[in-house]
């Protein structure tokens, strides 16, 4: 089968792989493939980055996709296309965009998110952004691309076609079904329905609430909820939102101008995305607010303050507040803090901790789970059928989701009469055409962790060996080498991350000296000279007596040295 396929197309396909975002909510980056199979030329769409989950990788807060598979064919590779600002989907731009220096395509808000941190960054790199409308239809390489408008939870989210001689390909990045989003356009299901009577091959589909039946509620609903719980507020009302959601900034503005408060904006990323929404037209030229200075100057009914932090970052404005160690921000008894938003999995427990301190400062809280006051920005069940109603594609690949959300996905996609869906992982090459569609071959895939300032990988790279050291810690012995090349008993001790003493009282330092001097005394005088040896014999020794002693495994190194003549 495949071989006649590959007759009909003198050779040429289409494939389809994910370096990151299958199998994950996360570090969006996708690629596809045209061309024969020795000969490909590749689109990169979205290069993100995702967060660390609980404390397995200490030391490390950001994490990005490992490209080596494209940056060895980086001469093939015709540009990148940014679907939205989101973080999972254009974070990892400006320090992996160095690898692969093609260049990037983007609606005006997102490339003005993207030059807004670039300027962050501090002007040491140029991109080469190539703004492109909404709605637009542009050739990337042998890529005939087209934009389709979408709702989500940030101004201008794009799906995008791939119009190819094999058919249409619907890559629908993160989207929703929201009549009224408040910001921007709804999907446009006119030209959904429009692609879909056309014939669309494959649909590769954002999964995140596969298990979420119904569908959600409207921005706008969020709107009218928020204005209302703040019109019969008495104080101080704080609003903690993502920074990225206009739609949200732009609710919590119009509520407060409703109640007669003053919009205090306390978070230097809100600020950014104020100043970006502004000069994009999403918000208004004349948008009125005050910077956090002004807060203290505002009588507890005046004011309605719009913060960062609903993910429990400990830097954010809404932590620092909760700490009361905010510099202009304080709260207290009786004011209402509402989070409006959702808490991500993973983040939970450092948003309960900033909760539990709001209402040990006196303050009420509104949750997502107390009211309306936050709505998805992607599809529940109802909504996917819906736009499987209206693209009708015969291949279905669920994206954008953990292996639960894929795999429901799936399912929906069958029962909504979809010929073909597969449960892909990062790293499957898929052929899409010609010919059934089928994993072909695997790319290498991986993550790089941002460590300090460098980027090292997942696997071997340091943060494996912290792991280590978080659990066990360190014994440090330093032996000391005679003129005469022999090894000398009196040895410098280090521990870090162990306990000091044992059951009895007995000092850990006690015990490890004891381990060097029985095992330098065993070792025949002759074969002392040999460094090497002595050196494994003492390192073996004094782990396992510090085992014995503890009942835990420390990493132990040994130093020699060589003392001076
Ligand atoms: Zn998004
Ligand atoms: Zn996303």
């Amino acid at each position: 089968m495949m071989a006649n396929g590959r007759n009909r197309s003198g050779g040429d396909e289409l494939v389809f792989m994910a370096l990151g975002g299958i199998g994950e909510i996360g570090m969006n980056c996708y690629l596809y493939g045209l061309g024969p199979p020795d000969a490909r030329k590749w689109l990169m769409i979205d290069l993100g980055i995702t967060f660390p989950e609980g404390e397995n990788d200490p030391g490390i807060d950001v994490i990005l996709p490992d490209l080596r598979f494209i940056e060895e064919e980086r001469s093939s590779l015709s540009g990148l296309v940014l679907t939205h600002a989101h973080e999972d989907h254009l974070g990892a731009v400006i320090e992996l965009w160095p690898r692969l220096k093609v260049p990037i395509y983007a609606t005006p808000f997102t490339a003005a998110m993207l030059k807004s941190k670039l300027a962050e960054y501090g002007g040491k790199l140029q991109l080469p952004i190539k703004e492109v409308p909404l709605n637009a239809r542009f050739d990337v390489g042998p890529f005939d691309l087209e934009l389709v408008a979408v709702a989500h939870s940030i101004p201008e989210p794009n799906a995008v076609a791939l119009h190819s001689p094999f058919g249409t390909v619907l890559h629908t990045g993160d989207w929703k079904i929201d009549a009224t989003p408040t910001v921007g356009p709804p999907t446009d299901e006119a030209r959904l329905r429009q692609l879909g009577s056309d014939g669309v091959l494959a649909m590769i589909c954002d999964s995140t609430n596969a298990l979420r039946e119904g569908r959600s509620p409207s921005e706008e609903d969020v709107a009218r909820s928020l204005g209302d719980i703040i019109r019969s507020a008495k104080r101080r009302v704080a609003v903690t939102i993502f920074a990225s959601n206009v739609a949200r900034i732009k609710a919590v503005a119009q509520a407060a101008k409703a109640s007669g408060r003053q919009l205090v904006v306390a978070g230097r990323a809100m600020h950014r995305i104020i100043a970006v929404a502004i000069e994009t037209g999403y918000l208004p030229v004349n948008f009125k607010y005050h910077d956090q200075q002004h807060f203290s100057y505002l009588e507890p009914h005046e004011v309605v303050l719009l913060c960062t932090g609903s993910q429990g970052e400990p830097r954010a404005a809404v932590a620092r507040i909760a700490d009361d160690q905010h510099p202009e921000v304080h709260l207290d008894e009786g004011d209402l803090v509402i989070f409006s938003s959702r808490t991500i999995p993973g983040n939970e427990r450092t948003v309960g901790r900033i909760q539990n301190r709001l209402i040990d400062l006196g303050c009420e809280l509104v949750t997502d789970g107390d009211a309306l006051v936050h709505v998805t920005g992607h599809p529940r069940r109802d909504e996917l059928k819906e736009m499987y109603g209206w693209v009708k594609p015969r291949i279905a690949i669920p994206m954008h989701g953990e292996a639960r959300h894929l795999s429901e996905h799936g399912k929906l996609a069958r029962a909504a009469g979809v010929e073909a869906t597969l449960d892909v992982r990062n790293g499957d090459i898929v052929r899409l055409a010609p010919g059934e569609p089928e994993i072909v071959d695997e790319a290498p895939v991986g993550r790089l962790f941002r460590d300090g300032e460098l980027l090292v990988s997942s696997d071997d790279g340091p943060v494996r060996e912290r792991r280590s050291l978080a659990y066990a810690g360190i014994v440090v012995v330093a032996l000391v080498r005679s003129g005469k090349g022999d090894v000398v008993a009196d040895a410098e001790v280090a521990l870090d991350g162990v306990p000091s003493a044992d059951a009895e009282g007995r000092p850990m330092t006690d015990i490890v000296r004891d381990a060097i001097e029985g095992t330098i005394a065993s070792i025949h005088r002759d074969r002392r000279r040999d460094a090497e040896m002595v050196r494994e014999a003492v390192r073996r020794a004094v782990r396992s007596a510090v085992e014995r002693a503890w009942g835990k495994r420390a990493i132990t190194k040994v130093l020699v040295t060589r003392a001076p003549r």
